[in-house]
């Protein structure tokens, strides 16, 4: 299968050339050129599957170039019992008879990033040596809290690869902060930038498009590549866990296979909830893809208008890796849904760099056709509805899920097409443990780490030993630069990798 740019279709590459270059050279991003074909026999098939086979069957019909084999090598280590605490990769914890939690969090830095980011490093290592590539890879990260660890963790210490992540400064929680300072590996930095998450987005970008660095770095055996969730080799792995929900579903006769279940996603880069609708595209029975937002609700207000317009104040809320103004995989949404048209898709890209923003309405009725809904939730009502469903069932969410539950309930109050609701959760309380503690009304004082042994109190579970173990970990990153310096202090940093 070949890929293409969403800005330019001439652009075409295999899958691990996809990968390898992270962005197309006209700024656009890869899109397959058509979508893999999963029967029902096929999904039936899956039915026995551990997490890890049914990850390298998904992944085998995308990354066409990768032999079965190298991808079931892969998923094996990326997605062993050891890194994930158990065999279920992604448990389904029933909230009620119709709604379901998918718990992504599993994995060693609390987030659903690293489903993709445990497979990143390894599908990316191999297309480099499928592309006869010999120069190392630097990795370039912008994040809004829980991509800059989870690169971090799967690129620590891999041969050829070095990893830089760029985070706001003060933008993310404080174990968030933690989790990524005190990062070990030789080839490995963090800088904080000041300003918000966009800022340090846009700075990344700009690295990228800078020729003059391209050539230096070149010259130095070096090129640049992006972990973030622009890169397709982050997106695909994502697109697994929506089918291992499904096959939970018929295996605890919730559903029967066949039957359409809907998912409501918490979305900030657009990325999960694509990979979602990548999923249905590809034959997964998934009726409605259901886009929860919090105060930052720039997609709520695209879906129901077809308007996107990020010129709006950007909001720092409880739901930190959702503050996103510029959802980038949005693109190749766009792209498809205008009928693969590369101009098109130009056109808007083009509009929203001038002017913040573009009119998509036309879009409106493909939009609801594939059943795509978006709905948002602030930091009070995301605080009552952690409470009450704690106080209803006991269960615990973290800020981010608890969106998610509240626009799906909410949803479900309107307009209820009596089928099971997924809802992603995307991260463990325990990172969020103030806010948390806060909405179940508990004082939320002493340090990070007292909450953290505080909020174990209240729900009864442990706390994450990768969370813990931080409380003595020695910070290693303390540089904080402004937006314009970050080519600077990129260049700096890879001049001394260059040397390593
Ligand atoms: C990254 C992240 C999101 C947003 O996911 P996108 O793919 O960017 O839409 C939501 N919740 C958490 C906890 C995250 O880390």
């Amino acid at each position: 299968m070949q890929y293409y740019s969403t800005r330019d279709m001439s652009c075409r590459v295999s899958a691990a050339e996809a990968i390898l270059r992270g962005i197309a050279p006209d700024g656009g991003l890869f899109v397959p050129e058509s979508f893999p074909q999963f029967s029902q026999q096929d999904i039936s098939d899956m039915l026995h599957m551990t997490y890890p086979q049914l990850a390298a069957e998904v992944l085998s019909r995308w990354l066409t170039d990768y032999t079965k084999e190298e991808l079931e090598g892969f998923c094996s280590e990326a997605y062993s019992a050891q890194r994930f605490e158990s065999d279920n990769t992604a448990p389904l914890h029933m909230l009620s008879d119709s709604t379901a939690v998918l718990e992504l969090f599993h994995g060693p830095t609390c987030a659903f990033k690293d489903f993709a980011l445990q497979m990143l490093p390894r599908l990316l290592t191999a297309a480099a040596r499928k592309c006869g590539e010999n120069k190392k890879t630097a990795i370039l990260v912008a994040t809004s809290g829980d991509t800059g660890k989870a690169a971090l963790m799967g690129f620590a210490d891999v041969p050829g690869t070095c990893i830089g992540v760029f985070y706001p400064d003060g933008g993310t929680s404080d174990i968030q902060r933690l989790q990524m300072v005190t990062q070990s590996g030789e080839n490995v930095a963090v800088f904080a930038v000041k300003g918000n998450f966009d800022d340090a987005q846009t700075g990344v970008k700009k690295i990228f498009g800078d020729a003059d660095i391209a050539r230096q770095l070149a010259e130095k055996g070096v090129r640049l590549s992006s972990a973030n969730s622009i890169n397709w080799g982050r997106l695909a792995p994502q697109i697994v866990y929506y089918f291992w929900a499904y096959v939970q579903l018929v295996r605890n006769n919730t559903v029967k296979m066949g039957d359409k279940i809907n998912f409501c996603v918490p979305t900030g880069n657009f990325g999960n909830i694509l990979a979602g609708f990548f999923a249905k595209k590809s034959g997964l029975p998934v009726g409605s893809l259901i886009c929860a937002s919090n105060s930052n609700n720039v997609l709520s207000d695209f879906l129901q208008t077809g308007v996107y317009d990020k010129n709006r104040p950007f909001m720092r809320t409880a739901s930190p890796s959702m503050d996103i103004l510029i959802s980038s995989n949005l693109e190749r949404l766009l792209f498809l849904l205008a009928g693969r048209s590369d101009a098109q898709c130009r056109a808007w890209m083009e509009q929203l760099r001038q002017s913040g923003r573009y009119d998509a309405g036309q879009l409106l009725s493909a939009l609801h056709e594939e059943e795509f809904f978006g709905g948002w939730a602030d930091d009070a009502q995301t605080a009552e509805e952690i409470a009450r469903v704690f106080r209803e069932t006991g269960y615990l969410c973290d800020t981010h899920t608890a969106v998610a539950v509240r626009v799906q309930r909410l949803h479900r109050e309107k307009a209820d097409d009596g089928r099971c609701t997924v809802v992603l959760s995307t991260a463990s309380p325990f990172k969020f443990a103030p806010d948390i503690l806060k909405a179940l009304g508990q004082p939320a004082e002493g340090s990070e780490f007292d909450m953290l042994r505080r909020l174990s109190d209240v729900c009864g579970q442990s706390v994450p030993a990768s969370l813990a173990q931080l409380e003595t970990a020695k910070v290693r990153f303390d540089m904080v630069c402004r937006r314009e310096e970050m080519a600077q202090a990129v260049c700096a940093w890879l001049e001394r990798e260059a040397e390593r």
